[in-house]
C-alpha cells in the first residue's frame, strides 16, 4: 500500500489504531467463518466518528476497498477482508454516551459489546432486549449490519425493531446523522434500509436504541425429550396454541455431550436426545397462564420430565449450555460449520430431520441447536477443515440443506447475514431483477462500490450492471 496513504492515516489514528500486516494482524484475516481468510492491507481501527470520517475520506480519495468490522463473531464472512483492502474496526468505539432512562432509550458508540448495554442499564430495571448467544462479544454495530437476532427476539424481534437512529460515516467520509428522535417517521426510512446492509452501505460508529423493562416474573422451563421430532413437535403446538413465551430453543443430543463436558454444563441429562428450553415472562397471572400451558404441551409431547425455575441464579445456569453451546462444539472436533437458515415453523420437525440425513448422507457429524420458535434452523456440522474432502462434504451438505429450507417456504438465513458464504445462492430466493434493485440501493449508497465489495449481492449481477448489459430498469 502507498506509503504516503499510511502514513497520513497513522498521523489520524495514533500507532495504538493502525496495524500493519504481520502477527497482530492475523485474527482480522477472517471473521468467525474461517475457511474464508484474506490478508488485510492495514487494520485501522478509530477512537471516534470524527477519526473514522477522517479515514474514510482519505481511503476513498486513494480508491482502497474497505471492509467495516465489530469483533469478526460473524459466520458469513461478512468481516472477512477483500484483496487489496482495509479493514476498519470499531473496537475501540465502545462507550455508552447517554443513558435516557425516562425514553428508554440509549447512545452508544457502534463497537459497544452487545451485554455491556444490559450492564449498563440493569440498575435502572431495563435492558437491550436483542441477545445473540454471541452477547459477550459481538458489538452493536455488527448486530446492525447483519440485523442479528437471538433467543428472546422471538418474543422481542430481530435488531432491526430496536434500532431508531444511527450515525453513519459514507463511503467518502462525509456524515449522515440519522440520530434526531423522530415521533412518528416520515419519508423513507433510511435507518431501516441501513439495518441488515452488511457494511456495504457506510460504517455506523453510532447508534439509538431502544430499552426494554424487565419483565416482573420470568420462568424458564427445560423439557427434556427422548426423541429430537417430539420437542421439534411440542414447539409447532406452543406456536399453534397461540401462545406467546419469550424464547423457544432446542440443543440435540451431541450438543448437549458437549455442552455437559465443557464448563458450561448446565445439568442438561446426557442420555436426552434432545432438550427444549421455554422462557415465560409478564404479570404474574401471565406467566402462571402461560407456564400451565407449556408444561401440559411438554407432557403430551412425552417429555421425560419438566424442570422449571424463576430464580434468576438457577435459570442463568439453564441458559448456560445454550448460550456456551458453540464455544462447547470445540471439544467435538477443529471446525463447526454454522448454516443458518429459517423455515416455516409448522415443518419444523420434517426439515429438522432432512438436515439430519443430509449430514449422514454426506459422512458428516450433526450437532443441532437452534431458535426454534422463529423457526431458524442451525445444524451445525463439526469437521476440521485441513481435510480438503470433508470440506467439500461440509459446503455441499451446507449447499443442499439451504436449498431444502428455501423449496420449503423459508429463508438463506435467519439472522447470520448473506456476506461471502450465500451470494452465489441468492438466487434461490431472488429473481436477477429483485438483485439488481438490490444492486441500485447499493449504488446510491456507495457509487464506487468499494464497500465491502464481493458481499452479499451476487458479483455477477453487479458486473453485468456496471457492463451495461442490461436493458435500463430491468
Ligand atoms: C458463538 C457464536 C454465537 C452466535 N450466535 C448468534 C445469534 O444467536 N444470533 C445472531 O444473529 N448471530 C449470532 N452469531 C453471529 C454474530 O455474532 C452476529 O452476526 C453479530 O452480529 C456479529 O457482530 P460483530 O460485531 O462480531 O460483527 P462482525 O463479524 O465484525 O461484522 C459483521 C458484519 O457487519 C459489518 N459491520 C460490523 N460493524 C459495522 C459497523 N459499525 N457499521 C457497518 N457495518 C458493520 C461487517 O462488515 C460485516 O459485514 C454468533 C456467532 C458466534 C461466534
Amino acid at each position: 500500500m502507498d506509503r504516503r496513504v499510511v502514513d497520513a492515516l497513522r498521523a489520524i489514528v495514533g500507532p495504538r489504531g493502525l496495524i500493519e500486516p504481520g502477527t497482530r494482524a492475523l485474527p482480522y484475516e477472517s471473521d468467525g467463518l474461517a475457511i474464508y481468510a484474506q490478508r488485510p492491507e492495514l487494520v485501522l481501527l478509530p477512537a471516534d466518528t470524527a477519526e473514522t470520517a477522517a479515514c474514510m475520506k482519505i481511503l476513498h480519495d486513494a480508491g482502497v476497498p474497505i471492509v467495516p468490522r465489530g469483533a469478526g463473531t460473524g459466520l458469513a464472512g461478512g468481516a472477512t477482508p477483500v484483496a487489496g483492502g482495509v479493514i476498519v474496526g470499531t473496537a475501540r468505539m465502545r462507550r455508552v454516551l447517554e443513558l435516557d432512562v425516562e425514553n428508554r432509550r440509549a447512545r452508544v458508540e457502534a463497537g459497544l459489546v452487545n451485554v455491556d448495554l444490559t450492564h449498563a442499564c440493569k440498575s435502572h430495571g431495563l435492558y437491550y432486549a436483542p441477545d445473540p448467544s454471541s452477547q459477550q462479544a459481538c458489538t452493536l454495530g455488527g448486530n446492525v449490519a447483519n440485523n442479528s437476532g437471538g433467543p428472546h427476539c422471538f418474543k422481542h424481534g430481530n435488531t432491526s425493531q430496536h434500532v431508531l437512529g444511527l450515525l453513519i460515516v459514507q463511503h467518502d467520509g462525509t456524515l449522515l446523522d440519522l440520530t434526531a428522535p423522530r415521533l412518528d417517521p416520515l419519508g423513507y426510512d433510511l435507518v431501516g434500509l441501513f439495518v441488515g446492509s452488511e457494511g456495504m452501505f457506510g460504517i455506523a460508529t453510532e447508534l439509538v436504541v431502544r430499552l426494554v423493562p424487565e419483565a416482573p416474573v420470568v420462568e424458564t422451563f427445560l423439557g427434556i425429550f427422548a426423541t429430537l421430532e417430539a420437542a421439534c413437535d411440542s414447539v409447532s403446538d406452543i406456536i399453534a396454541a397461540r401462545l406467546e413465551p419469550s424464547a423457544l430453543e432446542i440443543l440435540d443430543r451431541l450438543t448437549i455431550e458437549a455442552v455437559e463436558a465443557s464448563v458450561f454444563a448446565a445439568g442438561y441429562p446426557r442420555e436426552a436426545e434432545a432438550v427444549l428450553l421455554v422462557e415465560v415472562e409478564g404479570s404474574e397471572p401471565e406467566v402462571a397462564g402461560c407456564a400451565r400451558a407449556v408444561r401440559a404441551i411438554l407432557e403430551q409431547r412425552g417429555a421425560l420430565s419438566v424442570h422449571s425455575a424463576r430464580d434468576a441464579a438457577a435459570r442463568k445456569k439453564l441458559w448456560a449450555g445454550r448460550k456456551g453451546a458453540f464455544g462447547a462444539m470445540g471439544r467435538v472436533a477443529p471446525d463447526l460449520y454454522v448454516a443458518d437458515a429459517v423455515v416455516p415453523r409448522t415443518k419444523l420437525r420434517e426439515l429438522v430431520l432432512r438436515t439430519v440425513e443430509i449430514a449422514r448422507a454426506h459422512k458428516l457429524r450433526l450437532a443441532t441447536v437452534f431458535h426454534a420458535g422463529d423457526g431458524n434452523l442451525h445444524p451445525n456440522i463439526c469437521y476440521d477443515r485441513r481435510d480438503k474432502d470433508e470440506l467439500a462434504r461440509v459446503l455441499a451438505a451446507g449447499d443442499e440443506m439451504l436449498e431444502l429450507c428455501v423449496q420449503a417456504g423459508g429463508a438463506l438465513t435467519g439472522e447470520h447475514g448473506v456476506g461471502l458464504e450465500k451470494q452465489q445462492q441468492m438466487h434461490y430466493l431472488f429473481s436477477d431483477a429483485d438483485l439488481r434493485q438490490m444492486c441500485r440501493a447499493r449504488d446510491a449508497w456507495d457509487p464506487a462500490r468499494r464497500l465491502n465489495p464481493g458481499k452479499l449481492i451476487p458479483v455477477r449481477v453487479c458486473e453485468e450492471m456496471r457492463a451495461g448489459s442490461v436493458p435500463e430498469g430491468a
